[in-house]
């Protein structure tokens, strides 16, 4: 029998293959004397330019949106000279006019302290392009218009709407789970009822303070969805991770520790949720997925309240 020998040379057929049939399109630029000594096939199919039209840096440079020319040039080349690996996001000219987003990840090559060459890997990240724009441009509209609910100041529901719709079609397009938070607070008609509408009124906002402060990642977004109830959307989550943070919405509720004396299950205020995960496809909509937790959240209130219920 013959053992798998590890130091085996592999040939070098064997690596080429596995390059071009990556999308990412792998290039190396000599330093010397700025020209390409490789560029992967799979750019005709991206850009429309054949590999042996890509010479010298100067094509880079001259096939690049003129709005990123200049400082996607100077950032790079100073990387290179201080020998730091580097990525720069710039649109590149496609053969018939139109520009692609690209993303260049560069790794700096250096033989006895000098650069020797630039190798790297240009992705097509369009679509996260488009995603982070839609992004931007909403929370835009969150700040110039009235998007932001009066009392506690965290998004209202119709910025919830469209937040949930670009990260609803997001995760679709990349398969990715998404999860949703419903929060309810417990009795809280009996809150105003003992201490006043206006005690309501700051609980609500520290609530929403505090929620704000639970959703750590940079695209998890806090709404009040109506009243006493608020919505967390946390993309690109599993159902476990989603629980966590449940549970530590939930946690940081009661150790705001609002005293509540008209609570059956509490001395102070706390929170019910409901907790669901979904893959979108396109047999969803996200009216049902939110009805889904919406049950999830109702169940949490007749197994006791002051708990979280998660669908998976
Ligand atoms: P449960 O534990 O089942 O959730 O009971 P609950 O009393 O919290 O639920 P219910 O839906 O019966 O009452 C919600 C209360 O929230 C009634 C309403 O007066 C109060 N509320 C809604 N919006 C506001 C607000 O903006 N300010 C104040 N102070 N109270 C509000
Ligand atoms: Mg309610
Ligand atoms: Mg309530």
């Amino acid at each position: 029998m013959t053992e798998p020998n590890s130091s085996a040379p592999v040939d070098p057929d064997v690596y080429k293959t596995l390059l071009e049939s990556t999308k990412a399109i792998p290039w190396r630029i000599d330093w010397a004397t700025k020209a390409f000594s490789y560029i992967g096939p799979q750019i005709e199919a991206l850009l429309g330019w054949t590999p042996d039209s890509w010479a010298g840096v100067q094509d880079w440079v001259d096939r690049m949106h003129p709005e990123d020319r200049d400082a996607t040039f100077n950032f790079c080349v100073s990387q290179s000279l201080a020998g730091v690996d580097h990525e720069a996001d710039y649109r590149a000219l496609t053969k018939n006019g139109g520009y692609v987003w690209i993303r260049d990840v560069v790794h700096v090559v250096r033989k006895d302290g000098e650069v020797e060459a630039l190798i790297g890997f240009m992705f097509d990240i369009t679509a996260r392009k488009k995603t982070e724009e839609e992004l931007v441009r909403l929370q835009h509209e969150l700040q110039e218009l009235s998007f932001k609910d009066g009392l506690t100041g965290v998004a209202n529901r119709r910025m919830f709407d469209s937040i949930l719709e670009v990260e609803w079609a997001n995760a679709r397009r990349n398969r990715q789970p998404l999860s949703l938070l419903l929060l309810d607070i417990d009795y809280f008609k009996q809150y105003n009822d003992l201490y006043g509408h206006l005690a309501g009124d700051e609980c609500l906002k520290l609530v929403a303070e505090t929620l704000s402060g639970a959703a750590t990642r940079a695209r998890d977004f806090v709404a009040r969805y109506g009243g006493e109830e608020f919505v967390l959307i946390l993309p690109e989550t599993d159902a476990a991770a989603a629980r966590k943070v449940a549970e530590r919405c939930r946690e940081q509720i009661a150790a705001l520790a609002i005293p509540h004396g008209n609570s059956a299950v509490s001395a102070v205020v706390t929170m019910s949720l409901g907790v669901g995960t979904i893959v979108p496809d396109h047999f969803r909509e996200p009216k049902s997925f939110i009805d889904e937790v919406d049950r999830l959240l109702y169940r949490a209130k007749q197994e006791g309240r002051d708990r979280a219920v998660s669908g998976a």
